[in-house]
């Protein structure tokens, strides 16, 4: 089998290029990917139980590029969906990100205007000239009340480090609402995909120039492959970008999550997809898929979400050390694409990309070495 672009990772990053240099440019390509399936993190299936749930926790497409809209609705049809999250606090649940109805409950107000928002707001925020942590930045924008009861123990949960202790950059855009706007999202377009995404990817890859191999890590078996197929012209690299160096500039460090499954003898265990408990228990947040899915089922699947840095590679951390490494390791990527050996994705990338991010960037990519 001889093969024009050899495509390590089968997630987002992966399928579009392989879709696009299968389908317009006319080229042999071969995916591999060392996990047991396709579709990366947003991978989907049904469980045990019958009902549709997400390995990796689950995924709300939301975007405002049109070209990303359009060229994955050609994959997929959607269901109607608005992501909304709550938060556990103090007994209540309340609405995150906050807003009028999360500040009248949590103090028994009654405000009902965005004048009386704002005056609260103004009330309670500190006037912070140089913003230099997280910490600060969340003082300044929300307040020390909220920021203890949302964001102080969070974080901590999420990064093992206090909010004082990271960069301003990762609160940069905390969003608080002034109105009763309780949607997560404010992008165009939202939804989710009808058969769920593993149904998107499958589509896809289903082409007569693609060929895709699971179970298959590009490090143990790059040389057999190159024995066994000859060389291609083109490589395209989704996994973690210090592997691919052989770490050469030092390790790059990732926050990782383990979920919990567990299927209740409920039609629904909770009120929507995702409920954060910032303060108590050791998990981050319980989802119910079904929610999101509206799949309709007597029983129904909650995951639990455990930050640990053991595990798969999920976050990059955005401290100054590692950002510091991940130029280094940019700079030598850079050099490499006069070869043909191109990388892209979250894990490439060293950045937390949106899906949207992810189909668009990898589009772009393709735009430019096709000019397609
Ligand atoms: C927990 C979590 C929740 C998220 N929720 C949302 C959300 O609600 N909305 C949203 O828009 N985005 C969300 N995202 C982001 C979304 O998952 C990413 O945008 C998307 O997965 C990026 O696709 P990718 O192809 O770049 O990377 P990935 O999906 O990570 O795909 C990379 C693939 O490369 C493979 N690979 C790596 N190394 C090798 C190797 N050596 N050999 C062979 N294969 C290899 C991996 O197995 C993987 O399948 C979430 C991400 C996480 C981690």
């Amino acid at each position: 089998m001889a093969i024009d672009v050899l495509i390590v990772g089968a997630g987002i990053s992966g399928c579009v290029l392989a879709e696009r240099f299968a389908s317009v440019a006319q080229k042999k390509v071969l995916v591999i990917d060392k996990r047991d399936h396709i579709g990366g993190n947003c991978y989907d299936f049904i469980d045990d139980a019958g009902i549709l749930i997400p390995l990796y926790g689950p995924h709300m497409f939301h975007t405002s590029y049109e070209n990303v809209w359009q060229y994955i609705s050609r994959f997929t049809k959607w269901l109607p969906y608005q992501h909304r999250v709550k938060c556990y606090v103090d007994g209540l649940i309340v609405p995150f990100p906050v807003n009028i109805t999360t500040v009248n409950m949590l103090f028994n107000l009654n405000m009902t205007s965005e004048e009386e928002m704002i005056r609260w707001l103004k009330d309670n925020t500190e006037d912070i000239k140089d913003p230099q942590t997280s910490e600060d930045l969340a003082l300044m924008r929300v307040g020390r009340v909220l920021y203890e009861k949302f964001y102080k123990n969070y974080t901590f949960k999420q990064w093992d480090k206090w909010p004082y202790e990271l960069d301003a950059s990762l609160f940069n855009r905390i969003p608080v609402r002034t109105d009763f706007n309780d949607r997560y999202f404010a992008d165009k377009y939202e939804g989710t995909p009808q058969e769920g995404y593993t149904s998107i990817f499958q589509k896809m890859l289903h082409h007569k120039n693609i060929n895709v191999m699971l179970n298959v890590d590009y490090f143990n078996e790059v040389e057999i492959i190159k024995r066994d197929i000859g060389n291609y012209r083109i490589l395209i690299f989704t996994g973690p970008i210090d592997a691919f160096f052989d770490y050469k500039f030092g390790r790059l460090q990732y926050r990782s999550l383990e979920f919990e499954y567990e299927t209740l003898d409920l039609e629904y265990f909770q009120p929507l997809t995702v409920i954060n408990y910032p303060n108590d228990h050791r998990y981050t947040r319980i989802t119910e898929p079904k929610h999101q899915t509206g799949q309709s089922h007597p029983r129904t699947t909650v995951i639990k979400e455990y930050p640990t840095w053991q595990g798969d590679p999920y976050y990059p951390v955005p401290s100054q050390d590692n950002l510091n490494r991940y130029s280094k390791y940019e700079l030598a990527a850079k050099d490499l694409e006069k070869e043909g050996i191109y990388l892209i994705g979250r894990l490439a990338n060293y950045k937390h990309l949106n899906m949207d991010q992810a189909f668009k960037n990898a589009l772009d990519l393709f735009h430019r070495i096709e000019g397609g």
